[in-house]
């Protein structure tokens, strides 16, 4: 992956809690709700990775227990809590994304923001309105979902409209724990996952999801989807324009496109399951097998189309 060397990153989207190891108190309304003895359907990237994720879906979207209703605001930091550090205070350009993880991971969001904003209004009747913030932290972070920390994974957070991300993920679970691959195209492909919830919440998909578990359920087809949504911007990276009319991302390779698929299979249900506990068990699947992940992701970049994605009506998954 390359980007523009000459292109201006935008980082009021972006924002760093710093470290912590949390136990403060969640202030503005977060959710306090104990953590469920089993994996449940959440806006997270891997299945036995999620603690509290079910609540996302359970207790905020209206999973038919009463929703809380999602916030009609534009886009407001505040409402992402927690301090904000300088880790992105330097990444301005395309060639500090080329020099600097943290500043790819800006580039990344900007380039995500701007596919859907072009995107889902004109293949849907759905604004893209508010942005999602893209939240990195270390240790533990307080959200509108609850607090998280580390073990949970990168998630989206409905009622905050928040991606939530403790980097360490990457290396310290997703390689070491689940043996998934390492490289620069691998972040990119969980970001864009997690972006696709946001525009998930934005269509209201989210409520549509009744049953929460199972290689059938509506949770692997919110999982599948998600999948899709970042085969859809994958394919059309390059060919999206900033907010100058350049490309940010001026190229990727098949390598990269190898890496996000190796990933995409590597967060399936039965490589977790096998991973931590040596059997595989469909009636406990969230998010799909790694051939579903990698199937739905390769739609999505080959279909290039919300219609494409519609894994609601899929016959098979
Ligand atoms: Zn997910």
């Amino acid at each position: 992956m390359r980007f523009n060397p000459k292109a201006r990153l935008d980082t009021s989207r972006v924002r760093d809690s710093g470290r912590s190891r949390g136990g403060g108190g969640a202030s503005g309304g977060g959710m306090r709700i104990p953590v469920p003895g089993g994996a449940k359907a959440g806006g997270s990237i891997g299945g036995l990775l999620v603690l509290i994720l079910f609540v996302v879906l359970t207790q905020c979207v209206g999973g038919g227990q009463g929703g809380i209703p999602l916030p009609d605001n534009s886009l407001d930091m505040s409402r992402v809590q927690g301090a904000d550090s300088d880790r992105y205070a330097n990444c301005e350009t395309g060639e500090d994304a080329n020099n600097d993880v943290d500043c790819a991971r800006v580039a990344v969001e900007n380039s995500l923001a701007d596919y859907w904003s072009e995107t889902l209004p004109d293949q849907s009747d759905t604004d893209f309105r508010p942005e999602a913030v893209m939240a990195t932290f270390t240790g533990a972070v307080d959200t509108g979902c609850g607090q998280a920390t580390s073990q949970v994974g990168p998630f989206y957070c409905p009622p905050d409209e928040g991606i939530y991300l403790d980097t360490t993920f990457f290396e310290d679970v997703l390689q070491e724990q689940l043996n998934g691959p390492a490289g620069d195209f691998v972040e990119p492909y969980v970001l864009a996952h997690e972006y696709g919830h946001h525009i998930q919440n934005l269509m209201g998909t989210m409520g549509q999801v009744r049953t929460q578990q199972g290689p059938e359920s509506d949770a692997v087809r919110l999982e599948l989807q998600a999948d899709c949504y970042a085969g859809m911007w994958t394919a059309n990276a390059t060919g999206t324009d900033d907010a100058s009319g350049e490309p940010l991302i001026l190229e990727l390779s098949q390598e990269d496109i190898n890496q996000a698929i190796a990933a995409a299979k590597s967060v399936g249900d039965d490589r977790i399951q096998d991973q931590t506990t040596g059997r595989v068990n469909p009636k406990e699947w969230t998010h799909g097998s790694a051939e579903q992940r990698q199937a739905w992701f390769m739609i999505g970049y080959t279909e290039g189309s919300l219609e494409s994605c519609d894994t609601f009506s899929a016959s098979t998954l």
